[in-house]
């Protein structure tokens, strides 16, 4: 079997469409061999994606996506082969999901000063009982209703930094998250380096900051990323001393475009981030 990693997929435990059994056959459909499931914030999805993985013999790397705000903005941090009953990680997690909470309530109210009612009975109802809610919730919901037309209207109208129902929230800090990763025995790994539309200072600054804390890794490949932002990405892994690491961050079949471990390679001489599991 050859070997293709996909290192960030969302399952239905937070703003995927599939739920973690479907995911994992999906992978192993697309050839993926070694998947990581990485959720918003929680691990809830991880012990049936496990279950599958071992019925369908691929490999599931247990993983989180963690909200972080470092210098007043969102980042996301993704913690791979993290062992998911760790004290340390459960606590801090536990934290994140409280402010998560309170923000479904206050993006809610929001949207029903714009007249808008019923998302926090929807969204709720959509994530179920282990399920984080994200704005993506709130994207289906105004979709649904016909608020808007389109999932990314939805951002663009309300929900998008700026916008009417958008709500500035402090996640982690930025060593707490790499503190619980690390603690759980995991690599922590900057996502999607090139959505976060940094200057070169602010992104070399931000770098230096995530290595002093204990960050590993940084996604070379991603998704969306274009050439160019694979070989951007390259060059900041090699000049900061981090592990590269390869993931779609896969949320939806509806979007053929981004499919499970349809990824470009990693350019040579990148140390994979794989080789510190
Ligand atoms: P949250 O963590 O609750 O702020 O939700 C973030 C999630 O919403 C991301 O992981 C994406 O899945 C989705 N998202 C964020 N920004 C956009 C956008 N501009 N358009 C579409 N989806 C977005
Ligand atoms: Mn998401
Ligand atoms: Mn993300
Ligand atoms: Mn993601």
């Amino acid at each position: 079997m050859s070997l293709q990693y996909d290192l960030h997929s969302h399952s239905r435990s937070s703003d995927g469409a599939l739920s973690p059994s479907e995911l994992v056959a999906r992978a192993a459909a697309q050839g993926v061999s070694h998947l990581a499931l990485t959720d918003h914030d929680t691990t809830a999805g991880l012990a049936q994606a496990q279950q599958a993985a071992q019925q369908l013999g691929i490999n599931l790397i247990n993983g989180i996506e963690l909200s972080v705000t470092w210098n007043k903005h969102c980042f996301h941090i993704v913690g791979l082969n993290i062992a998911p009953d760790c004290p340390v990680l459960m606590t801090g997690m536990a934290k994140i999901q409280a402010i998560r909470w309170a923000r479904v309530e206050k993006i809610a109210n929001l949207l029903e000063k714009k007249k808008i009612f019923g998302s926090f009975a929807a969204v709720t109802q959509a994530a179920g009982q282990t399920g984080m809610i994200t704005r993506s919730h709130f994207a289906d919901f105004l979709c649904q209703q016909q608020y808007v037309e389109s999932e990314q209207a939805a951002f663009d109208t309300y929900l998008a930094e700026g916008k009417s129902a958008y709500v500035s929230t402090t996640w982690a800090g930025l060593d707490e998250a790499v503190s619980w990763i690390n603690a759980a025995g995991g690599v922590a790994v900057l996502a999607h380096p090139m959505r976060y539309h940094l200057t070169m200072s602010w992104m070399k600054r931000f770098l230096t900051a995530f290595k002093d804390c204990g960050g590993r890794g940084i996604e070379v490949v991603t998704g969306r990323a274009n050439p160019d932002e694979v070989r951007r990405a390259a060059l900041l892994a090699q000049q900061f001393s981090l592990a590269c690491s390869v993931g779609s961050d896969f949320h939806n079949p509806k979007n053929p475009w981004l499919e499970l471990g349809r990824l470009a390679p990693l350019p040579e001489h990148s140390q994979p981030v794989w080789d510190l599991f």
